[in-house]
Formats: structure tokens, sequence, C-alpha cells
């Protein structure tokens, strides 16, 4: 069992022999990691260790001597998860293997290969991409607003990856079900002469990397030897969510060999409207009968209480991902139930989620592993507003990367300076430690003890030359010999690993930008139909899509979950809204929703309509509906008043936290904060009224009934050693 969070220490150890890469997986991720030859195919639920047994089985299989490191090419979808990858990979000792993004590793190759293939220099990348889709429209004589635009440069980027050219879109958009914003034809006219100015202009843009590079392959045999003489093993991770555009490339890659690794779990495919699918992993034994197929379940990541309804989200979904689903089985130990909270307006929803946010760092979670998860990025503003209100750091995902940020660069600059001169300058050469040494060149750049007041540009500087100085103190610990010469070097590498330091913020971040990623906590904000699933969700396929992703960000929390919405927009404003129809039979006090169609799975959902309604529960103080999981354990509001005695909630604190600690085990395995307030409250006088409490089972009764009796009576404990647990 997992006990505690597993964050990974900033330097770990590294493994020492090749044999050692295995320890820490179970016996199907170890099938994964030494199975070199040969296609491989890991299907997976969320949090089952996939990417973990492919970075391990790459490390393994270089450290055996196996796989040449510059043979081998990972692939994976976003900049941040194969920076990430390539963290891990050095960890395992295994510096040295190329993990990108198969964006990231066709521009390489068409960088390199160009002057030879065409001739002259690559074309730039087209900056300003939607304006360039504007004048084209215009030039059609058509008026676009933003939205639009932004719709219609997304059909084109559609029409890209799926490989459709200009004429080919209307019956390509109406086979595949699409519902272009605007007429077939004008988006196919818009489309063509986007291309035409882009070649006008000599400029490229994202989609082009991939399908000039899948051309030069196609055609220049030379080059593609070339390259397959360089890469002869693959791995893909995430692999659901591979577009045919991308699957083209990697068969291109591959040629006729067949070493090829993927993994990926069909239901957290997010991008099918970006024209990815999850067929080739489905499909993936017909393509290759001999394949090794793994499957795994056991779900390393999230308690039990996450990844009940983690299954239960699931258990409602349609459709061919639907039916590979596979249930996960947690491997941690128990913890708090997922809360539900239903605010009036947003304002008021993120305010109550900055204040839970306060109080989970309060306990000792750190802002670092804590999350708020939403579906598009315009809803992030309240939040950051409500967090820099409440005094919390936080930080955007999809941000810039940490070491191509401006004040990090200059910040790097300014120490490599320093190091050269070290024995020369004689204000640095007063301080001894390399901690110090670091603080003192970066308080030059705007670094101070404490961080500046507000939020914004200064803020986030300010949190950019703090995690430099919190890597230098993690290195010079780990280290101690180490002087600024040595950190040079290791932020050196870690730049060039794209390896960022953890800044120790919350994380704000779309849930489709959450892929792959885990938080001890995390928020899910804004669950309102008509948010999630968004109100331009219309088909059923487009309404699973959605459904996927309540799955990934409930798949993304280790410990606390929240998941919360407000009845309307601003303050004083008509509460219009509901919450999710993907939680109806999941939120305590709702109905499970009838499935919209036949639908393919088998069976009903098990959540589905034989499920038991439960009645509502009423705050026995202002008699209002409760929906939080942890106001019905206390059985009123929280903000209504509380009879509960305030010293023996103390004590009872006192004597949790002493428990805790013998067990060894985090104070809410012990009661959770709601139900030890209800204890304060209730104040029970025997065994009997005791039991009646939510969250006091039978074994916790057994347990520490004696003890939180006594000091309900105004005794001492009587020396519950905490048994054998
Ligand atoms: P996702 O579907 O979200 O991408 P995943 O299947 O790739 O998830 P990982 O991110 O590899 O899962 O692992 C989830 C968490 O579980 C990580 O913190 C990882 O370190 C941990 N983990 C995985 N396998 C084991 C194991 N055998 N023992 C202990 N911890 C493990
Ligand atoms: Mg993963």
């Amino acid at each position: 069992m997992v006990t505690a969070a597993t964050h990974s220490p900033a330097f770990p150890p590294v493994a020492e022999t090749a044999d050692d890469v295995l320890l820490g997986l179970d016996p199907e991720q170890r099938e994964v990691a030494t199975t070199l030859r040969g296609p491989v195919c890991v299907l997976a639920g969320a949090g089952t260790g996939k990417t973990r047994a492919i970075t391990h089985r790459i490390a393994y299989g270089v450290r055996a001597g196996i796989l040449p490191p510059a043979g081998v090419l990972a692939v994976t979808f976003t900049n941040r998860a194969a920076g990430e990858m390539r963290g891990r990979l050095r960890a395992l000792g295994a510096a040295g293997v190329q993990a990108r993004t198969f964006h990231s590793a066709a521009l390489r190759q068409l960088q390199y290969f160009w002057p030879r293939a065409v001739g002259g220099e690559l074309p730039r990348l087209v900056e300003r991409k939607i304006q360039l889709v504007a004048e084209a429209a215009a030039r059609c004589g058509l008026r676009l607003d933003r939205n639009e635009l932004r719709d219609v440069t997304g059909e084109i980027e559609w029409a890209k990856v799926t490989q459709t050219v200009p004429v080919d879109y209307a019956a390509a958009a109406l086979k595949a079900h699409r519902e272009p914003p605007r007429d077939a034809a004008e988006i196919s006219q818009v489309y063509g002469l986007y291309e035409q100015l882009k070649r006008d202009r000599m400029v490229i843009d994202f989609e082009d990397v991939l399908l000039l590079t899948v051309g030069i392959l196609q055609d220049r045999q030379d080059i593609a030897e070339q390259i397959r003489t360089q890469y002869q093993h693959f791995v893909v991770d995430e692999y659901q969510d591979v577009s045919p555009l991308q699957q083209r490339l990697l068969d291109l890659w591959l040629g006729d060999r067949d070493s090829l690794c993927v993994v990926g779990d069909a239901s957290q495919t997010i991008y099918s409207f970006t024209g990815a699918t999850p067929d080739h992993l489905l499909d993936f034994r017909n393509r290759y009968p001999q394949a090794t197929l793994v499957k795994l379940v056991r779900d390393y990541r999230s308690t039990p209480q996450v990844v009940h309804l983690a299954n239960g989200v699931l258990a409602q979904a349609r459709g061919r991902a639907a039916e590979h689903r596979l249930e996960l089985v947690s491997q941690r130990d128990g913890g708090p139930d997922p809360a539900y909270a239903e605010y009036p307006d947003e304002p008021a929803e993120a305010e109550g989620v900055a204040r839970r946010i306060r109080d989970l760092i309060d306990a000792g979670v750190p802002a670092g592993e804590i999350a708020v998860l939403f579906r598009i990025n315009a809803q992030s503003e309240v939040y950051e507003q409500a967090l820099a209100d409440a005094g919390v750091p936080y930080q955007l995902r999809g941000a810039e990367r940490f070491f191509e940020r401006q004040e990090v660069r200059k910040a790097l600059v300014s120490l490599r300076g320093a190091a050269h001169s070290r024995g020369n300058d004689p204000l640095l050469d007063a301080v001894v430690d390399l901690a110090s040494q670091v603080r003192a060149v970066l308080s030059a750049h705007g670094w101070s003890p404490q961080p500046p007041a507000g939020s914004g540009a200064v803020r986030d500087q300010w949190e950019s030359l703090a995690a430099l100085v919190r890597l230098a103190e993690d290195f010079s610990r780990a280290k101690p010999a180490a002087g600024l010469g040595d950190l040079v070097v290791e932020l050196d590498e870690r730049a060039a690993a794209q390896h960022a330091p953890t800044v120790q913020g919350v994380t704000l971040a779309s849930l489709h930008a959450a892929k792959g990623l885990e938080w001890d906590a995390v928020f899910l904000v804004g669950l309102t139909d008509g948010m999630l699933p968004i109100t331009y969700a219309k088909t059923d396929d487009q309404v699973e899509e959605e459904r996927r992703l309540l799955y990934v960000g409930v798949t993304r929390a280790r410990i606390h979950l929240t998941l919360s919405w407000a009845l309307s927009r601003a303050p004083g404003g008509r509460s219009s809204r509901r919450p999710s129809r993907f939680l109806n039979g999941l939120r305590p006090g709702s109905a499970a929703t009838a499935p919209r169609t036949g639908g393919s799975a088998a069976g009903g959902p098990p959540g589905g309509r034989s499920r038991t309604r439960r009645g509502p529960v009423r705050c026995r103080v202002c008699g209002k509906t409760l929906t939080d999981a942890g106001e019905m354990k206390l059985m009123r509001c929280e903000d209504c008043p509380s009879d509960m005695d305030e010293g023996l909630y103390d004590r009872l604190r006192e004597w949790r936290a002493e428990q805790a600690r013998q067990l060894g085990q985090p104070a809410f395995c012990v009661f959770t904060d709601k139900t030890l307030m209800a204890i304060a409250e209730a104040a029970p006088g025997d065994p009997g009224e005791l039991a009646m409490i939510s969250g006091v089972g039978r074994r916790k009764l057994d347990r520490f009934g004696t003890d939180v009796l006594a000091i309900c009576a105004g005794q001492e404990p009587g020396g519950s050693d905490g048994d054998d647990a």
C-alpha cells in the first residue's frame, strides 16, 4: 500500500544497476519494462503507472545495454510531458534518450534536412495564425467575428491533421459528422486562400511542420533511411490521442520495423475534436497480431474514494472508448470523500475554493501540490483574483516554460558570471555557502526573502527566482561540497532537459492541459451544465468527450478532490444554472440520468437507473438542502451557527495529532475535520451516541471510542497507544 503522497525528491538517488530500475514496478509494469523487442501495447486506466512503466522500460533497456540511448525516440503530446519524461529518465540514469513531442521531433528533423531536401532555410513559423485566417476570410468577402475566426481556424487545423486538402473539406467534414461553424464551401475557400497566403509570405504553420516532414520522408528515401538508422525504437505515451497525421509520421519513422511500444487509455481521449482518435490504440492488436498486450488496473495515484468516483463517471460513459474501460482498483489508503460544493455565483465559488485552498495549505499541503482545473481558459481569471486576494501563490499552466522565461535566462547569465569570477568578487567571496551565494546574486534581479505584494508580472518574476533559490538549496543539501560552478552545470543540464523546478504555487490549468499530471488536492470548478458538457458539445460523441474530460479531471487527484459549481454567473443574478449532468447519481442527493441513447455498452451503468435515490440531507440549523459531503457529515451548512464546544474541539484535535503521529498517518485517517467537529458538537456520552456520528464506523469506534468518550467527558484519554495499526 502507498501510505503517503509519492513526491519524488528533487535529486533522487540513481538506481545502481539495470535491475534496480525494475524495483518499484508491479509484475505487469515489469512485463512492459522488460519486453524490449517487438510491438508492445499497454491499455490501462488513469494513474496505473503507464508513464512510469514506459520510462522505466527505456531506462532498463538503456542501462542493460539492450537499447542504445541515441536510438530511442520517446514521443508524447505536450512539452511539459516531454520535459517531465526527460527528467525522469535522467533520474533513472538514462539521460541522452530523446523525449519529445511529435511536433518538436518533426521540427528538429525538418530544420536539419530542409537545406538538403528543399534548399535554403526552413520558412519561419507563422506568429499570428488567426490574423492570417482573418485576412483569407476577408479576401473571400467574409466578415467573421473573433469566435467564428477561432472556429474556422479549428476547422482548418482539423482538415490538416486529417490530411484533407481544401477541395475535399466539405465532403470530409460531412463524413466525420462535423458541424462546421460556417457553410462548408466557405470554409474550404478560406482554407485554400489561407494556404496561398502562407506560401506568398514564406511562412509555415504548426501543422505544416508535420505535413512537410511527412512529405520529405515519403519523397526522399535517402533521408528516410538516415532517420531510420538513427532511431530504431519508438515509445509513444498518451497514444489514445494520436492524430492521423502523427500516426502517418510514426509509420514513416518505423518503416517496416515493429519496435514500437504504445501506452494509452481510451477513456482519456480528449482531443477528438482536433482529429485525434483512439482507434490506433484499440486496433493495435489487429495491426500487430504478435504484439504483447498488457493491461494495468492497479491505481497507484488516487485514494479509494477518488477512484470510486472515477469509476462512477466512467460507468455512465457510452461509445467505443467506454467499451474498453477498465475498473480501477486503488492501491492507496483511504482519504477524505470527494466534496461537492454549490455556490450562488462565480465569485463566491472562487472565494470558497480559495478559502479551502488556504485551509489545505495551513494543514500542511504544499501549494505546489494543489490544482484548480477548469473547462476553458477564460474561467481562470476569477480564480487568479480570488487566490491573489487570499494571498495564495499560483501559476498558470500553459504559460512559458521555466528556463525560457526572460527573468530565468537573465538570472542564469548572472549566476554563470558569478561562478567565473569566484575569488575575484569580494562581495560574493564573503559568503560561504552556495544557497546564500545564489540568494546574493539573485537579489540584484529582484529576489527578496518575502514575496512582493499582490499578483501580476512582478510576483511571477519573484516566483521564478524563488524557484531557482529553492533549487540551489536542494542541490547543496544533496551535494554539500558543490560550488556555484557545479550548480550552473546542473542548471544548464536542466535547461537542456527542460526540467523546471516546481514553482511552489497552486496550479491553474484547463482540464486539457492537466492530462498526465497529478496533485495531492484537485478542485474541479465551474461544473455546470453548459460548461461541462460545454454548450457547443451537441452530438452524443461530443458529449461523451466532455464526460471523459471530467474523468481526466477526477483522476488527477491523489487525496483531496472538490467538485463545485455556481448557480449564476454574477452576484445577484438569476440562479438558472444546474450542476453538470455528469454528476447525477454520483453527487449526494442526486438521481442518475437515464442514458441519452440506446448506447453500445453492455448492460446499464452500475450507478444507473436502478440506483436508489437517497432523500436530500438538510441543514439542521437553516433547513437548506446540503450537497457538500463535508456539510452532510456535519448535518449543517458550514456557515450556519454551530453549537460546538471550541475547547473540546481543540482537545480532540490535539489528541488526533498525537494519534496520527503514533500511527505514522495523516490526521484525517484518524478522523476527518468534519467528523471531529460533529463529535465536538454532539459531545457524545456513550458509545451508542458516538456511533451515530457520520464517519465513526465500527473499526474507529473499537479503536478510538474509549479515548474520544474520555475526552468528551473532560477526562484524560486512557492512554490508547494506537494498538497494532
Ligand atoms: P495517466 O493515465 O494519468 O497518464 P499513468 O497511468 O501514466 O496516468 P503514472 O503517472 O505513471 O500513471 O503513475 C501514477 C502515479 O502512481 C505516479 O505518482 C507514479 O509514481 C505512481 N506509481 C505508478 N506505479 C507505481 C508502483 N508500482 N509503485 C508505486 N507507485 C507507483
Ligand atoms: Mg501518464
